[in-house]
This record gives C-alpha cells, sequence and structure tokens, in this order.
C-alpha cells in the first residue's frame, strides 16, 4: 500500500505526514488494519524499540469541580457516583505512589481537580513532591493541575516537577462544544508556561466525544505544534451521570487507526495509550503496544483500569518489556534538547517545533471523560455514529472505589 510505504518512510526520517495521509489512516478499512498496525510498528520500534512506559496516577483532590468540561466525571453538575475528596496529604499520596513504582511504573502523575491551582495549592503540590521524590529515588513527576498563573510552572519546576501535563482534548473548532468555562487558547498558553520553565510537556486528546476525522487530525496537527514530548491518547469512558453517557462511538478498529494515526504524525514522542482503553480497546489492547510507548498501570482517576498485574501481562505476553527506570525514554535528539532547555525538539520533525498549537484544560481528563455531541455537517449519519458496533459496554465502566481517597490499598 503506497500510503503506508509512504508513512513508514517518513516516520524513519521524522518527518511529517501531510493532513490528507492522516485522514487516509482513519479512513482505511478494517480488511487494512493489520497492515496500518504493522506499518505503524515500525515507526514505533524505530524511535523506542519494544519498551513500554508506565505511569501512575494519583488524583490528589478528587470531584466537585466548578468547571464544566463535558468529558469529565468530576465536572459541575456530574451525577457519576464518583470518589468525591479533597487534597490528600503528602504521605498519602506518597504512598500511592509507591504503589504504583512497585508496580514498576517510572513516573507518577499528580492530579487535582479543579480550574487552577491557587498559590497555596502550589505550596501543597510542592510539599507533595518533595515527599514523592524523597521516598522514591529517581521517580518522574508530573503535574497535571489545571490552567496555570504566572509563575506557578516556576514553582513547580523548582519543587522538583519533571512534567506537566495539560491536555488539548479536541479541535479548537470544537473545543467551545465541550467546555465553556475556559477556552482552547487558555489550555495553549498553559501548556506553553510549562515548557518555558523547562518541565517536560505532556498534551494529548481524547477520541470519540462526536468528533469528526477532521477534527482528530486537527488537534494532533496541534499538538505536532505544540511540540509536547508525550501525547496521552485517551478514549472517551461515557460515565452514567455525565451528559453524554450514552454516546458510545469507538470500537477497537477504530482506536487502533486513531493511534496509529498519532504515531505517524508524531513518531518520536511518548505515545501514550491512556484512559479507555479495556472499555474501548478490550481484547485488541496487546496490539495497540505496537502503536504506543506507554500506558498508565492499573487504575485512572475516577475509573478502575484492569488489575495491574494484567497490564504487566499484557506486555510481556505481546512481546515487549517494561521500560526500566534507568533508561531514557526519549530518543537521543529529543532528550538532549529538553535537558538543554528548550524542552522540544530542535529539529523540525518528529512532533514538530514550537508554534501555535492548543493546550490542554484543566485536568488532563485522565480517562474520565463523558462524549459530547459535536456536529459534522459533512457526515451522512450522525458524527461518531460511523463505526458503532454491538451493544455499549456499560459494564467495562467501573467508578474507582480503591486506592487514593480510600481505605482500600491501590491497583498496581
Ligand atoms: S477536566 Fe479538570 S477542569 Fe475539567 S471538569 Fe474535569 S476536573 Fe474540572
Amino acid at each position: 500500500m503506497d500510503l503506508l510505504n509512504t508513512l513508514v518512510d517518513k516516520g524513519l526520517r521524522r518527518e511529517l505526514p501531510t493532513r490528507e495521509e492522516a485522514l487516509a489512516v482513519l479512513a482505511t478499512s478494517d480488511d487494512e488494519l493489520l497492515d496500518v498496525v504493522a506499518a505503524a510498528g515500525k515507526v514505533r520500534r524505530q524511535w523506542f524499540g519494544r519498551r513500554v512506559k508506565l505511569n501512575y496516577l494519583v488524583n490528589l483532590k478528587s470531584g466537585l469541580c466548578p468547571e464544566d468540561c463535558s468529558y469529565c466525571s468530576q465536572r459541575l453538575g456530574s451525577k457519576a457516583g464518583i470518589l468525591k475528596y479533597t487534597w490528600l496529604k503528602p504521605e498519602e499520596a506518597s504512598r500511592a505512589a509507591a504503589a504504583g513504582v512497585a508496580g514498576g511504573a517510572k513516573r507518577v502523575c499528580l492530579v487535582a481537580s479543579g480550574r487552577g491551582p491557587t498559590d497555596r495549592d502550589v505550596d501543597r503540590v510542592t510539599r507533595t513532591i518533595e515527599t514523592i521524590k524523597e521516598e522514591n529515588e529517581g521517580i518522574e513527576v508530573c503535574a497535571c493541575l489545571g490552567l496555570l498563573s504566572d509563575g506557578q510552572a516556576d514553582r513547580l519546576r523548582t519543587a522538583g516537577a519533571d512534567a506537566y501535563n495539560h491536555n488539548l482534548n479536541t479541535s479548537e473548532e470544537t473545543y467551545g462544544a465541550i467546555t465553556t468555562t475556559h477556552t482552547y487558547a487558555d489550555r495553549v498558553e498553559t501548556v506553553q508556561q510549562a515548557q518555558a520553565a523547562g518541565l517536560s510537556a505532556c498534551s494529548g486528546l481524547i477520541a470519540g466525544m462526536g468528533e469528526s476525522d477532521k477534527d482528530l487530525v486537527d488537534v494532533v496537527f496541534a499538538l505536532r505544534d505544540l511540540d509536547p514530548d508525550s501525547v496521552p491518547v485517551n478514549f472517551l469512558i461515557p460515565f452514567e451521570g455525565t451528559p453524554l453517557a450514552k454516546e458510545w462511538n469507538l470500537t477497537p478498529q477504530r482506536c487502533l487507526r486513531i493511534l496509529a494515526m498519532v504515531r505517524f504524525v508524531c513518531p518520536d514522542v511518548e505515545v501514550r495509550l491512556a484512559g479507555g482503553r479495556e472499555v474501548h480497546l478490550r481484547s485488541m489492547q496487546p496490539l495497540a503496544l505496537h502503536l504506543v510507548n506507554s500506558i498508565f498501570l492499573g487504575d485512572y482517576l475516577t475509573s478502575e483500569g484492569q488489575a495491574g498485574q494484567a497490564d504487566l501481562d499484557m506486555i510481556a505476553d505481546a512481546g515487549f518489556e517494561v521500560e526500566g527506570a534507568g533508561t531514557t525514554t526519549l530518543p537521543r535528539h529529543r532528550a538532549d534538547a529538553l535537558a538543554d532547555g528548550c524542552g522540544t525538539s530542535a529539529e523540525p520533525a518528529g512532533c514538530g517545533s514550537h508554534g501555535g498549537g492548543g493546550g490542554c484544560g484543566p485536568c488532563g481528563g485522565h480517562g474520565e471523560q463523558e462524549p459530547v455531541a459535536v456536529a459534522d455537517a459533512d457526515a451522512d449519519v450522525p458524527a461518531g455514529r460511523t463505526e458503532a458496533n454491538g451493544a455499549p459496554r456499560t459494564d467495562l465502566v467501573a467508578v474507582r472505589r480503591r486506592g487514593a481517597g480510600t481505605d482500600l490499598a491501590p491497583n498496581a
């Protein structure tokens, strides 16, 4: 297939595909799926071998958010029966983080609901980062606290944070249909503040919110322009009690095509399979390891993932290996650029150079999403319904009842 040969050649050279080529990946048929996975898998192996980086989420503060992100179970007015609690103490967060580290995670992602942190919140998170770093040598810490105000990114960097997550989530064009309490531009600004402070930027998307193929390509190209070091790809988890709980749009095949497209557009970037993999990829999860080089271990912010041991077994059974703490995740050219304080690849390849790009909203939206109906004027069928097959697997959506904020041990 000429398209795939072209995309492999470009990926191996860190040359960007065209928008038309990215759209063509999303338009491939199920008959072509294994060819698509094999092609993107070659690009994945070129830059990341067979390594899988494990990340572990710690929800520092859950629910009761004043923002209205439509995909989120923690949003204003959410009726989802999620855990609700205020800030974990540093030692509580550190205990949760240690469980993830014991399970093989090399990065801990500290997430808090809310529009953005107050300076007092940054003080709290500073103490938490310091405690986690003291107790877990070599651990990477990523903070995800929402929209940042002036100076907060610098304070987090000084506290020892390695990275900051803020997802773009969807295209600029459809952003207003998802959230009204902040803007796409707000998100872009926060990612850029993090980069300017020397933090490794993590910014990704949520698929399955009713968006069109064009929206998906738009957001991935916007991410490429923003040039994060890691791109989490979430698949919408339609929670009961959220406005779009009945919107189930994804198939395993669709998820794999999306991941392949992201890999071709961001060949040398840490592409992470994030929330929703168990719900939407189901038994096809191992194929996704040929596309992504990073996953979350265990549970998500407000939903439960498969058992941490099942994640480890899946990686081993599929012939991949958990990335060790002593291994640098990013290819040398990106790691060197980050160490130099550039925070981005110096070359106009990979996930692109700094530029416009999008940002991610308050909180990363790590898999606590509810879908939003976004009209696609060009579609013959309602947007997001083109590939729905079978009955929605609502039985796979499990509210988190263990780990942070409970007396039960974390899943890791
Ligand atoms: S994504 Fe973050 S800011 Fe948006 S509603 Fe959820 S917790 Fe609040």
